[in-house]
């Protein structure tokens, strides 16, 4: 079946991220100057303003503990449609403390959802090429 929703578009700035969700890896952003991890990725380092970044995988086995949530029950992309509520939450990287990465976590109902709750990235593929980060609740 088609993949009916927006594709994530690679630019100059986030491709790193992209292709190493393509290979079902996470990649964070860097900053060579002040070594502030800089999620998500953009052209220069928030915190110094260095525009020194590197890309530091962070590998495929990926964790996270819910640090904040909220349960949509309107979509707001075309898509979406068939699989409201959605949980979108932010998510406090196990490996990366620092980094709150936003996450759409899928495989869980809203109100099984909560804060402190551990969940782990998994990969949608939608394309030949292409693959979605996404996250589930860390099976028991
Ligand atoms: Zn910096």
């Amino acid at each position: 079946m088609e993949y009916q929703k927006p594709i994530p578009l690679k630019n100059q700035d986030n491709s790193p991220y992209w292709d190493a969700a393509d290979r079902h890896e996470l990649t964070l952003q860097r900053c060579d100057s002040c070594h502030e991890y800089a999620h998500p990725p953009g052209p220069s380092c928030a915190k110094c303003g260095s525009t020194d970044l590197s890309w530091v995988s962070i590998g495929d086995d990926v964790k996270a503990t819910i640090y904040s949530y909220v349960v949509s029950y309107r979509p707001f992309l075309p898509g979406f449609q068939d699989e409201l509520p959605l949980i979108i939450a932010q998510a406090e990287l196990e490996k990366v403390p620092e980094v709150k990465i936003m996450c759409n976590v899928l495989e869980c109902k809203p109100e099984d959802i909560q804060i402190g709750m551990p969940v782990q990235m998994i990969w949608q593929d939608i394309a030949e090429d292409r693959a979605l980060p996404q996250w589930k609740p860390v099976d028991e």
